[in-house]
């Protein structure tokens, strides 16, 4: 038996805004930034899990104090009894009687059990000696239904269909397994198309994306109609016909705003409109769905929770569904969205980028393909070439695709230099 003998909180921030890097129309200054947490045991393999929720800069010692606000389910806990049933270990801290107050289910209380329920994923899986996508795409269909919690979800998908989606894609995982080790996992672009940058940097990285086999990229809009024509025209010239442009607008618009924009931006054959309006307009993204087609409507990075995605599915919402690594309460969530995903049949496209985020999530793209739809059709992960270099397993992507790791772990841990150097002082303060 081992038991958690302290929990190591850090305010980490990366002075991105001084280069314009992840600029758009409403993040215009980001200095992307983890709350981050460490759990260490008194196990004798000195083992810890690592986690963290990206922020934007200012709030991030908001985000640590939600982290640290949930303490008292993890000092003194036997280890092995949290790590043994991660549903209930999940249930424990989203139903704590006092914490659910500050959401239900939503915001920093709700991102903070996410990162330590990835940070418990990430001990569970070094203990096995494996990646998290390998445990995770290994576990039996009766163990990972385990992981979900159905609560509020039954009438979009019950525990026996769940099951029956696991248990349908359980041939061939061996096969999945190997063919992301032999040909990856398709990924797309958004560094040229940050708001901030000039047209000549956009030309440049657009063909940089083409001549690194990318065959998707994505701008960002929103700001001003006609800068974002000419930006997709540069583009479009740029990458020529055969490369996907998918635009992301970061929830500037107005619902009869977004329709008429996108209108306007329709002849650059356009992949897909992302983060239209507000993420908790549900009816809203409905209307530009049907307003913008044949361009489909993505979204995910900021949706709450489960229900909001059960709820976008059940009113076509959203074509392409966009799960988040840090978002949600982590790792046991996103399974369930996953699942939600394969039932409703809407290909998932994760949001990445930030700090980490790529590091993350490109697990969960992977347990999507071995385990959940089976499927790398019409799927891919974004890809932001930003802060991987401080990681212990920076994503390798290359010829457009990402290429699974094989360190045993979630991704997630950041190196102790980093950390260090990067920690924000409280004096420095804004
Ligand atoms: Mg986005």
């Amino acid at each position: 038996m081992s038991t958690i003998t302290a929990i190591e909180t850090t305010d980490i921030r990366f002075p991105t805004s001084t280069m314009l890097d992840g600029s758009d129309a409403m993040n215009p200054d980001p200095d992307y930034s983890a709350a981050y947490l460490r759990i260490i045991t008194d196990a004798a393999d000195g083992l810890e899990g690592h986690g963290f929720v990206f922020t934007i800069g200012r709030g991030n010692d908001v985000q640590v104090a939600g982290i640290r606000a949930l303490e008292g389910h993890l000092l003194g806990r036997d280890v092995e009894e949290l790590l043994g049933s991660m549903g209930a270990t999940w249930r424990e801290l989203v139903y704590d009687s006092q914490l659910r107050w500050l959401g239900p289910e939503k915001g920093v209380m709700h991102m903070a059990i996410g990162a330590v329920v990835n940070a418990l994923w990430d001990l569970k899986a070094k203990r096995a000696g494996l990646p998290l996508w390998q445990l995770l795409g290994r576990m039996s269909p009766e163990e990972l239904v385990e992981l979900v919690d159905f609560r509020y979800l039954t009438d979009a998908i019950t525990p026996a269909e769940a099951l029956d989606i696991f248990r349908a894609a359980v041939p061939g995982r061996a096969e999945r397994e190997q063919a992301l080790l032999d040909s990856g996992y398709p990924a797309y672009t958004t560094s040229p198309g940050w708001l901030g940058y000039d047209d000549e940097k956009l030309a440049r990285l657009c063909r940089e994306a083409v001549d690194d086999g990318f065959a998707q990229i994505k701008l960002k809009v929103g700001g001003d109609i006609d800068d974002d024509i000419r930006r997709l025209r540069i583009a479009r010239e740029t990458v020529g016909p055969d490369i996907r442009i998918a635009t992301d607008a970061n929830q500037r618009w107005d619902v009869q705003q977004a329709i008429d924009w996108m209108r306007r931006l329709q002849p650059f054959d356009i992949a897909w409109i992302e983060e239209p309006t507000s993420p908790d307009d549900v009816l809203g993204h409905a209307a530009i769905a049907r307003g913008v087609a044949p361009i489909p409507v993505a979204t995910g990075e900021h949706m709450a929770n489960r229900v909001m995605f059960k709820q976008f599915l059940q009113a076509d919402a959203l074509g392409i569904l966009q799960i988040d690594a840090t978002r949600v309460a982590g790792v046991n969530e996103n399974i369930v969205i996953l699942l939600l995903a394969a039932k409703f049949g809407v290909p998932v496209c994760p949001h990445a980028g930030g700090v980490g985020l790529c590091e993350l999530v490109q697990h969960l793209s992977y347990v999507d393909f071995v385990a959940v739809s089976g499927s790398r059709e019409g799927r891919m992960i974004e890809f932001v070439d930003h802060l991987h270099e401080h990681f212990l397993a920076p994503v390798d992507v290359y010829d457009g695709r990402y290429w699974p790791p094989l360190l045993p772990g979630s991704g997630g841990e950041m190196r102790a230099s980093s950390r260090s150097e990067f920690e924000f002082e409280s004096a420095e303060r804004v």
